[in-house]
């Protein structure tokens, strides 16, 4: 622009925290035509004012790039909250009052769906059927665990889906079981499905009421584009036309990159559907160009792929390995194949032998190929063997963090560290190792397995100590593994630059710089100024996208 030309926006007085090559800081933006056409002081920014420029006084609190987050589930998140959401409580008592709670004042609904339980509630991490059977015997209960790799069901649930003792385990799930065999009410990974497919599918008219949902609250914690880590229209997750007609209508206020789901019941005779819904799949906002391969489960339920088996109770060697979701074979070809057609691959790799599979893929796409713009990641990310840690920056994987599990809690103290075992359990989410090596570092909450919240997020990502007033009780205040920890400055930047990069949005989004998208945050204080344990308990207090303001905060 010009600079007697008039801004829409200016804001004035802040400390504006760039995340530019140079990190740099300024005091003042004006915004034109939804761009940033000035970065710089008051006095800079004051030509830029004219009769219909609104004047935004930031009173000294920071400016910076709206946050991407690169691997979340918006839609599900969204629709959860509208469910029976057990994720803001934290005790097997909450959760029975909540499901009854709901039940009561829910009769219309044929089955009580919805979730988000923590496993550290119960022992051993397996609720019961008997327990859902006192308070709802007479509809069937499917509630998947705050990580979705587990559901809690009630008897009538498992008649609904034919489990019974004689049912074995499918090849990607396993049933808890008595003594007896027979099941307990608890469904591991696959064996969910086993269920689950009797379950009404979600409409979609719910699910755009779930993206709408998840979108509101996404935007009230500074976000203004995220990664969706599960899109396609698979029969439990049909959100890709849910994206394209909020992206069409105008609806779609964020920036979505649609990760779409790699099917691991089929090989690469998908790729050809794959490259359909991606021609489809584009509009807006919003473009379907990545393809999400969940290689491995989780610990807690020792499905993540290890390289040494997992312990058992007494640190006794058991014969677990985990499960490879994707044959080693195949997830090379098929990530070479996907690469060759300029798709984007964002892996679920949590466990040692998960990644280092992972990395193989890349590495083999990187030989067939040569040098792709890709900028493949890998989520998760909770054990790297060190050996594979130096193999990110040589590959160019971004390593996508969702840092809040970064820290001493029960379910990591009781349901993980023991069963990793020394010297393993000092391989968890290695991103201070990981940046010193060079890694390109993404970052991104899982929400609604865990909280969107950025701010806690970065907390974690510095303190390596779960929050203060975290909902769940954390009695361990003891910092995990210290030597991880990230400072202030590269957590935003994480936060920021480095999810725009994954999201191939870099160009556009992601700093504070002239010519870039105005898709910004307001946070209440500077957090450069107060110390790094408060991280927390800062709040955002308005969101931009293209210079429109998404979200205020009531009382700000
Ligand atoms: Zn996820």
């Amino acid at each position: 622009m010009s600079p007697t030309a008039s801004a829409d926006t200016v804001l004035v007085n802040g400390a504006v925290y760039t995340v530019d090559a140079a990190r740099s800081w300024a005091q003042a933006v004006a915004i034109t035509d939804g761009r940033i056409a000035i970065v710089g002081t008051d006095d800079d920014v004051r030509q830029a004012v004219g009769p219909g420029t609104e004047v935004v006084d930031l009173a000294g609190r920071m400016l910076v790039p709206g946050f991407q987050d690169a691997h979340v589930h918006p839609v599900s998140g969204g629709l959860d909250m509208l469910q029976c959401n057990l994720h803001d409580l934290s005790t097997a008592d909450e959760y029975l009052a909540a499901i009854q709670a709901y039940a009561d004042t829910h009769p219309e609904v044929p089955w009580i769906l919805g979730g988000g339980w923590s496993m550290d509630a119960f022992e051993g991490g397996t609720p019961t059927a008997a327990a859902l059977d006192r308070i709802v015997p007479d509809r069937p209960v499917y509630l998947p665990n705050r990580d979705g790799h587990g559901a809690w069901v009630n008897s009538l649930a498992l008649t609904i889906g034919g489990v019974t003792g004689d049912t074995p385990d499918p090849a990607d799930g396993r049933i808890e079981r008595d003594a007896q065999g027979e099941p307990l009410g608890t469904l591991h990974e696959g064996a969910g499905d086993l269920v689950n497919v009797h379950a009404p599918e979600p409409s979609a008219d719910d699910l755009a009421e779930g993206l709408r949902k998840g979108q509101e609250y996404l935007h009230s914690l500074g976000i203004t584009a995220w990664q969706d880590a599960i899109v396609g229209t698979i029969s439990w997750s049909n959100n890709l036309d849910t994206y394209m007609r909020a992206a069409t209508s105008g609806e779609l206020t964020a920036r979505v990159v649609g990760a779409l789901w790699w099917d691991r019941h089929q090989g690469l005779e998908q790729i050809d559907a794959l490259i359909d819904q991606r021609a489809g799949g584009v509009a807006g906002r919003f473009a379907a160009t990545s393809v999400k391969i969940m290689q491995d489960g989780v610990c807690e339920n020792f499905t993540a792929a290890v390289l040494s088996p997992y312990l058992d109770a007494h640190g006794a060697e058991t014969d677990n390995r985990g499960i490879s979701f994707v044959d080693p074979q195949l997830l090379r070809e098929a990530v070479t194949r996907l690469d060759a057609e300029g798709f984007q691959v964002h892996f679920h790799a949590l466990a040692e032998r998960a990644v280092r599979e992972s990395l193989d893929a890349i590495e083999a796409a990187l030989q067939t190929n040569g040098p792709s713009d890709g900028r493949h990641h890998l989520a998760h990310l909770q054990v790297v063997h060190p050996d594979d840690i130096p193999r990110f920056r040589q590959l160019g994987a971004v390593a996508n963090a969702q840092p809040l599990w970064a820290a001493h809690e029960s379910q990591m103290d009781d349901l993980t560290i023991p069963f990793l075992g020394e010297p393993r359990w000092r391989w968890q989410y290695p991103f201070g190792s990981l940046v010193r090596s060079g890694a390109s570092l993404a970052m991104g909450s899982d929400w609604s397995v865990s909280s969107p919240d950025p701010l806690e997020e970065i907390h974690v990502a510095v303190n390596r100590q779960m929050p203060a007033d975290y909902p769940h009780k954390v009695e361990n205040r003891e910092v995990f593994l210290p030597e991880e920890r990230l400072d202030l400055a590269t957590a935003l930047a994480g936060f920021t630059m480095g999810s725009a990069y994954v999201n191939h949005l870099d160009s556009t989004t992601g700093s504070i710089e002239v010519g870039k998208f105005a898709d910004l945050a307001v946070i209440d204080r500077n957090l450069f100024e107060h110390p790094v344990e408060e991280i927390a308990s800062a709040t955002v207090h308005q969101t931009y996208v293209e210079g429109e303001r998404v979200f205020a905060a009531s009382h700000a």
